[in-house]
């Protein structure tokens, strides 16, 4: 018997990457064997040099095709087997490795919206126009404020079925924008699994004629942004206190380097207004969802926990946030 692996990729799409992915059929029992891609297609190579090489990293059960098929995330690299520009995971590795004695765990709110077919309309907004202002929305119950919950539900049960560590999931505070949370895991495993787990929204929103995006700032104006708030933890942070409030310092003299690597259009979404600290300033706080970096209120109960960095963007990639956070306060 055969069964079908979905090879899945980090394309080079300017200015944010998409997903790509293709099947491969195996026999029975095979391991998944490095494959190529055309890279001229996917902004990752010149025509005339066009092979890019997929290396597998992570698998799991494929919930949607279901029998013994796989979904496979794969890195990309060059034909010399070099790690390709656009791959940021290879970098995620050494630094995991080199600090792997801090037993790092992030949890990740990957927040999203779901669009009409037209990939212009959120869900939930009347052609043309705009609906009741923001409030109603988050967490609600009824059709007259809960838009696209068959879509967070059907993703949730796909995660759930591929054995991805996904947490929870919520409705968010504009009408069609919702939110998972993958963790918490290591810096390389909440990594691959969140992104084969918006690679999963993409395809089960498919079923629904709904387009995802993770763009952060969907809808210009008084609606919220969409983030992807990193939870993040050492093996000391979930001891006691200190170590938490001492990583908050310590990537607070590092803020320019984060703020690079969280995401494009960022700038759009950290305003200070709608649950967001500015862009060009830092702060933490317990419970302070004004803050760049929350320390929720049960982590000073317990004296011990984590910390929330907010700032990360909804399309940020995962390998580089993780990277940064133990760069930034481990060592
Ligand atoms: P919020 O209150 O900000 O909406 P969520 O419940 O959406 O928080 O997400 C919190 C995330 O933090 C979850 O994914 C959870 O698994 C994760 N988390 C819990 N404890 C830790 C920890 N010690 N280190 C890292 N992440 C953690
Ligand atoms: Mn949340
Ligand atoms: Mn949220
Ligand atoms: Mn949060």
């Amino acid at each position: 018997m055969a069964f079908k692996a979905e090879y899945i990729w980090i394309d080079g799409t300017e200015p944010s990457p998409s997903l790509r992915s293709k099947t491969r059929v195996l026999a029975d029992g095979s391991d998944f064997p490095i494959w190529g891609f055309d890279g001229s297609s996917t902004n990752q190579a010149p025509g005339e040099n066009s092979d890019c090489v997929l290396r597998p990293v992570f698998s799991c059960p494929d919930p949607i095709s279901g029998g013994n098929n796989k979904l496979v995330m794969c890195e990309v690299l060059l034909p010399d087997m070099s790690p390709h520009p656009t791959n940021n995971r290879a970098a995620c590795v050494e630094v995991a490795s080199k600090f792997e004695n801090y037993e790092s765990w992030f949890g990740i709110e990957q927040e999203f919206t779901l669009f009409e077919a037209d990939g212009k309309q959120p869900i939930g907004f009347p052609d043309g126009g705009f609906p009741e202002a923001q409030g109603p929305y988050y967490c609600s119950v009824g059709a007259n404020y809960n838009f696209g919950r068959e879509v967070s539900e059907a993703h949730a049960t796909a995660c759930i079925d591929a054995g991805i560590g996904i947490a929870g999931t919520n409705a968010e505070v504009m009408p069609g924008q919702w939110e998972f949370q993958v963790g918490p895991l290591g810096p390389l495993e909440v990594s691959d699994q969140l992104w084969v787990a918006r690679w999963l929204l993409h395809r089960v929103a498919e079923e629904f004629d709904i387009v995802v995006s993770i763009d952060p700032k969907p809808v210009s104006g008084d609606w919220n942004g969409a983030g992807c708030h990193t939870n993040f933890s050492t093996k000391a942070m979930r001891e006691s206190y200190q170590p938490i409030i001492d990583a908050c310092e310590a990537i607070g003299k590092n803020i320019n380097e984060h703020m690079a690597n969280y995401g494009v259009g960022n700038e759009k979404r950290l305003t200070g207004l709608h649950e967001t600290q500015r862009i060009d300033q830092f702060s933490y706080g317990v419970s302070d969802r004004g803050a760049s970096i929350r320390i929720p209120w049960q982590v000073e109960v317990d004296q011990k926990g984590y910390l929330e960095d907010r700032r990360p963007a909804s399309n940020m990639d995962p390998y580089l946030v993780t990277k940064l956070l133990i760069q930034t306060t481990c060592g």
